[in-house]
């Protein structure tokens, strides 16, 4: 096997990064910011330099948009053709470069018959709901019925499909690869024996099992039954049967604002050990040569995972035209924006200025940061405003 004995080299070393985490529908409010509002798409990097993408959601056209072109081919397993599964297909600019090739992976729905991922696409790009149609794809493509149960190799790698209980079907995923094991199990209700006891099967021993966590457990069992989602109780009952080593909480429901994942995920740290709430920009990497699994995020999303809240000196202009400049505190930062409070209230449109202090690795540093006033809400009693802040540089 290629590179056996070649740890120092980090050879065996599996990249798995997160485009899409969010479920349903893309979400643009700033109080799901820091965990993202795109919908799922993973991309996962083997030893052997294979590149998976697992699901097309809005994520897929970010990592369009940071393409490098690394590999000549690259395969893509969809899981199902709801909306926030595919949504990123048009807008993924390399399906319209000749030199690309894609391998296209998904089951055949009893909706649509032969050819279903084909026709989805055809169907997503036919007039008039987008300009061009897909013969302005022309990377090449090729498309693959897989069938649950069904296992084959991609590369040193094997993929094993297992169906899922959603409406109208959805597949799980089994990645080995000789960096560890990655099951991607989202959009899924538990309560079906046989199937349950399939995705048990299917996460045995699992280095990363990405678990549907959309609802509260409270939610599943009651108004969200039979909707085709999970909880985060019902990822850390699947982890402890399969022993699975680290859960993965995904498929964030779009009305969960950041603190409201906050507080999932420190409900299931409570009954599990290893356990992150999927966030975009994550990065897990397994399989270097100390055998630990290493999860890194943007240095601003890493800050907020410890709740931290920055001290700022904000200015800008109040909304009658009087320039302003006051300290305050910064909370919900995320890569795009932040949530800050303010004395003054800011002109809707207009710039801030937001100079902060920020503690990192390598001590205290400054940040200076310009954006725009997206949102303010008066908290008349407190006499303050928050302000939601889109950075732009
Ligand atoms: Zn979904
Ligand atoms: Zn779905």
């Amino acid at each position: 096997m290629n590179g056996q004995t070649n740890n120092l080299g980090g050879n065996f070393v599996t990249r798995l990064s997160f485009w899409g985490v969010r479920g349903s529908t893309p979400t643009v409010d700033p109080a799901t910011w820091r965990y993202g509002g795109n919908t799922p798409c993973l991309e996962l990097t083997a030893p052997d330099g294979t590149q998976i993408i697992l699901d097309c959601g809005t994520g897929l056209r970010v990592l369009g948009s940071r393409w490098a072109a690394r590999n000549p081919e690259t395969h893509i397993l969809v899981t199902h053709f709801h909306w926030d599964h595919i949504q990123g297909i048009p807008f993924f600019a390399p399906l319209y470069s000749e030199s690309n090739r894609f391998h296209f992976y998904s089951f055949r729905s009893k909706h649509l018959g032969h050819d279903s991922l084909q026709q989805v696409f055809e169907t997503q790009m036919a007039m008039p709901y987008f300009p061009v149609d897909m013969s302005a794809m022309t990377a090449k493509k090729r498309f693959m019925e897989v069938s649950g149960g069904e296992s084959f190799c991609i590369g040193e790698n094997r993929i094993t499909a297992r169906h899922l209980n959603h409406p109208q079907g959805c597949l799980g995923f089994r990645i080995e690869t000789p960096g560890g094991t990655i099951v991607y199990a989202t959009d899924n209700e538990p309560g079906d024996a046989k199937l349950d006891a399939e995705l048990q099967q299917l996460a045995a021993d699992a280095d990363i099992l990405i678990n549907d966590a959309q609802y509260t457990p409270e939610q599943l069992a009651t108004t969200r039954r039979g909707w085709g989602h999970s909880s985060w109780r019902e990822g850390v009952i699947v982890a402890r049967a399969a022993g699975a080593k680290t859960l993965v909480l995904f498929h964030h429901d779009p009305d969960s604002t950041d603190r409201m994942v906050d507080g999932l995920l420190h409900q299931a740290r409570e009954e599990f050990d290893s356990v992150f709430a999927a966030s975009e920009g994550m990065v897990i990497t397994l399989g270097s040569a100390d055998g630990k699994l290493e999860a890194h995020m943007p240095e601003t999303r890493t800050a907020m995972r410890r709740e931290a809240q920055f001290r700022a000196r904000v200015s800008g202009i109040t909304e009658g035209g009087h320039a302003f400049e006051e300290e305050t505190v910064v909370r919900d930062l995320a890569i795009q924006g932040a949530m800050i409070s303010l004395a003054h209230c800011p002109r809707l449109q207009s710039e801030l200025q937001v100079m902060m202090e920020t503690e990192g690795a390598n001590g205290i540093k400054t940040m200076k940061l310009r954006g725009y006033v997206v949102r303010i809400d008066a908290d008349e009693k407190k006499g303050h405003s928050s302000v939601g802040v889109v950075f732009t540089e």
